[in-house]
């Protein structure tokens, strides 16, 4: 069964075309700059990429145009859009509405528009992207798969702030948590090789956006993105935590505005304003290793992060048979991996150092043989879960 998993953002939309029952991508791509000018860079398999720089004005001719591609005559890749059996959109937020994925319905479209306070730039994107695929595939099925849903298994102790639950009951005010799917993947997979009842992991999901999870029996139990993808991690540019004082504290001094200050905190905080460099973390790791004070600052203060979450989510759950390292960072870079683990050997966790620099594809253990708690690298697929969710959903139809 062929589906097609839209991710929709507000100026870019990333997409690919998945054989749900084999697993096989049959090709994938992105779309920047929508509006701006275009971009669209397209990749058939693993070998053959290919990028188009035309203007696109609209997420809908966006969205056409890849059509035309994945059926185009040099481009191929299917005889006719009609192959396409059901589409899977990636949602940012789907609030206390939804703990699993769903068939869109005209009340699910509702319930995410309801939910575009808690998300005001990816939840307009993600109903836009539903609503282009009924227009232009009316026949097809729509599902959609929610970056909060695996969350939804945290209980109050763990997702109430200590403020007043009016709050919470009134203003939905709450921690939501973020990389769900990728979260559910990467346990899943490390459950599997466990093969352990009783199950305790940590995900470490470290890419622009980060976050930690502690995953027991299978379930999230908590989680460091909170309300917001803000919250937790040092990431790219976003702080993660951070004094609350300090906001009008710098409204005050710098003359921010609300709008001015949740910009400083996401857009220009994190590795790129400790480091002054950039927020690709293999920049600033080269900056330090030239030398740079600053940079050297950031990866510390990086892992630090990481290190408290770690411990404190060890604690939360009494113990932690896997650790496991995802996305971009996680999956790339030794150095961090190292630097995070390193002191950890009196809580069970002992790095192989060797296993560690090894680069290799697919899912590894790089913990030593005495190791009580089994350190992973677990390359995410958060389209394959995707894929399967809307599969799954769609199937009987
Ligand atoms: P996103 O959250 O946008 O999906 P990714 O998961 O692709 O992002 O992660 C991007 C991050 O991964 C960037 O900070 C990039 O610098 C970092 N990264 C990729 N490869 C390496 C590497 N070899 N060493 C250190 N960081 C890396």
């Amino acid at each position: 069964m062929l589906v097609f998993i839209l991710n929709a953002g507000t100026s870019s939309l990333k997409y690919q075309l998945i054989n749900a029952k084999t697993s096989e991508l049959k090709a994938s791509g992105l779309v920047e700059r929508i509006g701006i000018d275009g971009i669209l860079k397209h990749e058939v398999g693993e070998n053959k990429k290919l990028t188009f720089e035309l203007p696109i004005p609209t997420h809908k001719e966006a969205i056409e145009l890849v059509l035309r591609i994945l059926t185009n005559d040099e481009t191929k890749v299917i005889n006719s859009i009609k192959e396409i059996q059901a589409i899977g959109h990636r949602i940012v937020h789907g609030g206390e509405f939804f703990k699993e994925s769903t068939i869109v319905t005209p009340d699910v479209i509702d319930k995410i528009e309801q939910l575009i306070p808690l998300a005001p730039l990816h939840n307009p994107a993600n109903i836009m992207g539903i609503k282009i695929c009924q227009e232009l595939m009316p026949k097809v099925p729509n599902v959609a798969v929610f970056d909060t849903a695996f969350h939804q298994t945290m209980t109050k102790e763990n997702f109430l702030y200590a403020v007043p639950y009016a709050d919470y009951t009134e203003h939905h005010l709450r921690k939501y948590g973020f990389h769900g799917t990728s979260h559910y993947y990467v346990s899943n997979e490390t459950v599997k090789i466990l093969n352990k009842k009783d199950s305790k992991i940590i995900v470490c999901h470290l890419g622009n956006g980060s976050s930690v999870c502690a995953v027991r029996d299978g379930k999230s139990i908590s989680t460091s993105m909170g309300l917001t993808p803000l919250e937790g991690l040092i990431m790219g540019t976003r702080a993660g935590d951070i004094d609350a004082g300090v906001i009008p504290y710098l409204m005050e001094k710098k003359n921010l505005s609300s709008n001015q200050i949740l910009d400083y905190l996401n857009k220009k905080s994190g590795i790129l304003g400790i480091s002054g460099i950039s927020s690709d973390l293999r920049e600033v790791i080269k900056a330090s290793k030239d030398g740079d004070l600053r940079s050297k600052i950031t990866i510390e203060m990086l892992c630090n992060r990481i290190k408290k979450y770690l411990c404190s989510y060890a604690g939360l759950m009494g113990g932690v048979d896997a650790i496991c390292f995802t996305a971009g960072i996680g999956e790339n870079s030794d150095l961090i991996r190292e630097k995070v683990c390193n002191g950890l050997e009196f809580m069970g966790i002992e790095l192989d150092n060797d296993k560690n620099s090894i680069r290799e594809k697919g899912n590894r253990e790089i913990s030593k043989k005495s190791s009580r708690t089994k350190i992973y690298v677990i390359p995410t697929n958060e389209e394959l879960v995707i894929a399967k969710d809307t599969y799954n959903l769609t199937k009987s139809n």
